[in-house]
């Protein structure tokens, strides 16, 4: 089945959510990963995306367990898979693999460069330049569904905000049927980006705009959340977190929790009324800040009283 099925199969009855994992780098890490994708099942997320990462062990872990969520859930995987550091043929290798494990959503990306968001990005000599490629290329393999991303304050290496929405209606255009954004805390952002691909091509501008959030934990979350994005988190949320972690020697971890929590929740319900397709969370492998901004927005409703969601985050 592929995503927008789903998130229109859920809306009928409610917004739709999904969730990201990303791959672990070791037993321990994937042992979470298991429990946070147990606890979501019953909450029946529209799907689970997976991380593709740098290189090595971890990027073969994304191969895997997006198999092993096709095989033993009943969740929807979508393996991430990015252009960097593969040549042709290794992509065309890992779109094979996919779906030979029966994984049919894959999100196309460039990725990032492998020596950190902010080292020259290095196209490998046999490999890709842009995204949009990497949609031609899986769409050309025939039997999947492609999506890709989109950036609410324009991708950091974007000329400007006109040439990043070009860029995503290209690769709409292209024959990705969806985006999910980058996480970002202003609204607005995300909603001048939909006006200006409705703008640039009312027919590209139809198909699900997935906002990604992040309900934020600890300060420490925080600066995760920043080299993550490679962009700031506005003044006025750090000030909110900063007032709830107080002057003390130590900070209020559980008044910060709230804080990132009610903050997730208010964000989330803007863009409910503003009539998104679906919310996308990045959960850093926990289910519980997640499943308790659905709980706020009542998204758990058809499932309280199963019990699934009560483990640490
Ligand atoms: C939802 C989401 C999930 C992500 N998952 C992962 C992941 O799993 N693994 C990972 O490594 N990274 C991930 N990323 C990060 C992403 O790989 C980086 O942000 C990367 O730098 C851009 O990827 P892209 O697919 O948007 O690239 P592209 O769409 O190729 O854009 C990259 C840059 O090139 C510019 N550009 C595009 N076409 C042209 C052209 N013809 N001429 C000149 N400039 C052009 C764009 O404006 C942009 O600045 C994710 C990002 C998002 C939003």
């Amino acid at each position: 089945m592929s995503v927008v099925d789903r998130i229109a199969e859920i809306a009928v009855a409610r917004t739709p959510f999904s969730v990201e994992f990303f791959p672990p780098r070791d037993e321990a890490g994937e042992a979470q990963l298991w429990r946070a994708a147990r606890a979501f099942e019953p909450l029946d997320p529209a799907f689970v995306s997976v991380t593709y990462g740098a290189g090595g062990t971890t990027r073969d872990r994304t191969a895997r367990i997006v198999g092993e969520l096709a095989a033993t859930t009943s969740l929807l995987p979508v393996a991430h898979l990015t252009a960097v550091g593969h040549s042709v043929a290794e992509l065309r290798e890992l779109i094979d693999h996919f779906a030979a494990v029966g994984v049919h959503n894959v999100l196309a990306l460039r990725g990032d460069p492998q020596g950190g968001v902010r080292q020259e990005w290095v196209q490998h000599p046999e490999g890709l330049a842009y995204a949009v490629e990497l949609v031609e290329l899986i769409t050309a393999a025939g039997g999947f569904h492609v999506g890709v991303a989109s950036f609410p304050e324009g991708h950091p290496r974007a000329i400007n905000l006109a040439a990043d929405t070009a860029n995503l209606v290209n690769k709409l255009r292209a024959g990705a049927e969806y985006s999910i954004s980058q996480m970002f805390f202003d609204v607005e952002d995300f909603l001048r980006l939909r006006d200006r691909v409705c703008a640039a091509d009312p027919e590209q501008g139809a198909k699900p705009l997935i906002p990604g959030l992040m309900p934020i934990t600890s300060l420490r979350s925080v600066s995760r959340m920043v080299e993550l994005m490679d962009s700031q988190i506005p003044t006025s949320v750090l000030e909110r977190l900063s007032r709830a972690a107080g002057d003390g020697p130590a900070e209020n971890r559980d008044a910060v929790r709230r804080a990132g929590i009610e903050l997730a929740t208010e964000m989330s319900r803007r863009l409910i009324d503003e009539g998104v397709p679906c919310l996308h969370f990045c959960t850093l492998n926990f289910a519980k800040a997640t499943s308790e901004v659905l709980t706020n927005l009542g998204l758990t409703q058809s499932r309280v009283g199963s019990g699934a969601v009560t483990r640490g985050d």
